[in-house]
């Protein structure tokens, strides 16, 4: 059985995505923004993909905009409404147990004045639509709350929290790298203004993603990257076609059933004295274990070579705790026993 047991950090690219992709690597090279039939072919190729997108997620195609990642999509969604408001500042509300990405991008923000409210989670995980409510004042100028919680698998009422933003008009941004193909998503329904999404953790290439933004046309958000007019002017750049088909082949192939390692390892985990953090409501893909003690942890280690994270692969290389698992409540000594496992994704219907 394969090793890999670190789907949340990345997939690999799947069979389909690579076969895409491959003439817009090699064959159909043009510029998808220039005059000419070759360039039109390529930007007909994108439109494809952004459709398949649109539609996993109940939005207009426009509405899509590539971006690099979902870091870059969190990046220009959070910065991108503050610096509308440079001269005024304002207050945004997140929690503490978001993407690194998103926590250093509002750390920055503070740090020009900004003010921001990180909630802190229930020891599940789980970040209550009352604390939101409680942490919205006059000047709020955005919520932005994550979608699946990339180490512990739980997942947050964003259809809650997003009707709570509606009603107190203030815009909601939902970072889904972790939700987006795996969970069913309808911007309306959930009354979501802006949702962040990943290639490579859905078995698309790496370096591709994209930010959602209701009325793309009209957005006053403020580009990260000016440039030429690419995705309506809010983000310029060359659209890289490969990377784009890629990422829509992804949406378009995205698995809807388990795979054989989801059994495997469900089977193997029972040998061991665990508990699962992360409260009830979780992904059946990410597992978040705290084990027994540091004899059990020695065993389990050693008895299963499995490529995995102790908690994110963004904190493996420091030996701090992670901050999800100290904001749950786990001591140094639990997050020290704890390790997240996690399956090749699937779409999970709802
Ligand atoms: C992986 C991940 C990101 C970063 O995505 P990139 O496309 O690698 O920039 C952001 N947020 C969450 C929740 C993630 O899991």
């Amino acid at each position: 059985m394969n090793k890999y047991f670190d789907y949340a950090a990345s997939t690999p690219v799947s069979f389909e995505v690579i076969e895409a992709m491959e003439a817009w690597l090699r064959e159909s090279f043009a510029n998808p923004s220039a005059a000419h039939v070759e360039a039109e072919n390529a930007s007909n190729a994108i439109q494809v993909a952004r459709e398949s997108i649109a539609e996993r997620i109940g939005s207009m195609p426009s509405e899509v905009i590539f971006t690099s990642g979902a870091s870059e999509a969190n990046n220009m969604a959070i910065k991108g409404i503050a610096f509308s408001h440079l001269n005024d500042k304002g207050h945004i509300i997140t929690s503490s147990i978001e993407h690194k990405c998103i926590i250093n991008t509002c750390a920055f923000l503070e740090s020009i004045g900004f003010e921001v409210t990180y909630l802190e989670p229930e020891h599940t995980g789980l970040i209550t639509t009352e604390s939101v409510a409680a942490a919205i004042r006059e000047d709020t100028l955005l919520i932005t709350i994550h979608h699946v919680n990339n180490e512990l698998g739980c997942i947050q009422p964003i259809a809650e929290i997003g009707d709570l933003a509606f009603s107190s008009d203030i815009p909601f941004h939902t970072d889904s790298a972790q939700g987006f193909c795996k969970l069913d998503i309808d911007v309306d329904d959930m009354n979501i203004d802006m949702l962040s999404l990943s290639g490579h953790k859905i078995f698309g290439p790496k370096g591709i993603g994209a930010l959602y933004v209701r009325n793309a046309r009209d957005s006053e958000l403020v580009p990260l990257i000016h440039g030429g007019g690419q995705e309506l002017g809010l983000r310029g750049g060359t659209s890289p076609t490969p990377l784009i088909v890629g990422l829509g082949a992804a949406v378009d192939h995205f698995p809807t059933t388990p795979s054989q390692q989801h059994s495997y390892f469900e089977r193997v985990i029972e040998r061991y004295n665990y508990k699962r953090n992360g409260g009830d409501n979780v992904v059946p893909t990410i597992w978040n274990v705290t084990f027994k003690d540091d004899a059990e942890v020695q065993r389990f280690t050693s008895e299963q070579a499995w490529l995995i994270s102790q908690g994110s692969a963004c904190n493996a290389l420091s030996n701090m705790p992670s901050h999800v698992l100290t904001a749950i409540g786990l001591s140094d000594d639990e997050a020290r026993r704890t390790y997240r496992v996690s399956l090749p994704p699937f779409h999970v219907k709802g």
